[in-house]
């Protein structure tokens, strides 16, 4: 795709005929499947509904406070869809906590990593972490890590070649009540062992043995390297075989703070440098689709996004197929205190 950014840089343009220049570069649009693009419409119905806490959790805070998020712009992410023929335009919000995003994000990075991984010889993925925190460490804990990391890599770069990615992750122990910051990466065995060596001797006392752990890497490990920085969910297995995505606001949106400005991925050594955002404005081909000129809008009631007649661009069925449950830690207490203020159900936001 090319890079249409550039363009929108210019000032003597409006901004709708920004977009109809941007449309006429997009001639290569990525070709996606009926089955993708229905993936896509599961992505954005779980994504909003997660989103509508984050929302409420957000409004309680001022928005000059450093913690202030801007989940709101998620809401327009995709949320109207441009045929023309079968080619779909829309446009992303591009950020980290939406799922339709990261669902593009993914596909991005393993698009373009891939190759290059490729080359590695002997690969390995390796993991290193900390102690768990509590939220309100998270942050400086993360920055910590980060930096630790980098002298490691330093050092192993006296040695040898450092070819790889590395990715920071974060997870939440409900019953604990802590945070669990790790980096996960790919290097080859050679780096890797140096790397945890390093590491090691870098944190002292501070790191046991466990929680680090260097093992062979095969494709999926790659596939799983790029997926997002946090679970965001839980799914679990509900009444009559539907699934039940468990949501907690208030870990995830400590999480999502605490990497606030800082990078998800980095490389080292590679010829390709790719940037985390995802194009704004994107144009798939969907094999499989009628070819039609139509406007699609997103509707949540229905799963999908609907045309003026009523037709739905794709299958509904995981409305169906999962229910949504917010729930965790205190969660019921923001929840009362939102609707009281502000008088609307938060599952009307
Ligand atoms: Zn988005």
């Amino acid at each position: 795709m090319p890079n249409i950014k550039t363009l929108s840089e210019s000032p003597s343009v409006s901004s709708q005929d920004t977009i109809v220049h941007k449309l006429a570069l997009l001639d290569h649009a990525p070709k996606i499947s009926v089955k993708s693009l229905t993936k896509r419409a599961r992505s954005k119905w779980v994504g909003r509904a997660i989103l509508q806490p984050l929302v409420a959790l957000n409004t309680l805070r001022s928005q000059d406070s450093e913690d202030w998020m801007n989940y709101k712009s998620s809401f327009g992410c995709a949320s109207i869809m441009k045929q023309n023929g079968k080619t779909l335009t829309t446009t992303y919000c591009n950020q980290r906590w939406c799922l339709l995003c990261n669902r593009i994000r993914t596909a991005k990075m393993i698009n373009q990593y891939a190759p290059a991984l490729k080359e590695v010889e002997r690969k390995s993925f390796i993991t290193l972490s900390c102690r768990n925190v509590k939220g309100e460490e998270l942050r400086g804990e993360i920055g910590r890590l980060l930096h630790t990391f980098s002298l490691a890599v330093r050092r192993a770069k006296r040695k040898m070649d450092v070819v790889g990615v590395r990715k920071i992750e974060v997870t939440y122990n409900e019953v604990e009540d802590t945070y669990h910051p790790h980096i996960h990466g790919i290097f080859s065995r050679e780096v890797s062992d140096a790397l945890l060596n390093a590491w090691m001797d870098i944190q002292g006392d501070k790191s046991s043995l466990k929680g680090q752990d260097v093992g062979m890497a095969n494709d999926g490990d790659v596939h799983e390297l790029f997926k997002y920085a946090t679970k965001l969910f839980k799914v679990k297995k509900g009444e009559k075989g539907r699934g039940e995505i468990h949501f907690d606001p208030i870990s995830q949106d400590a999480i999502f703070r605490a990497l606030k400005n800082k990078r998800t991925f980095q490389s080292y050594g590679m010829q390709v440098e790719v940037s985390e955002d995802i194009e704004e404005l994107e144009a798939v081909e969907v094999e499989g689709l009628e070819e039609d000129v139509n406007t699609w809008h997103w509707m949540s009631s229905e799963g999908t996004w609907k045309n003026k007649k009523g037709d739905l661009l794709t299958s509904s069925k995981h409305k169906d197929s999962y229910r949504i449950v917010i729930a965790g830690k205190n969660w019921e207490r923001i929840r009362q205190e939102y609707e009281k203020t502000y008088r609307i159900p938060i599952s009307e936001i």
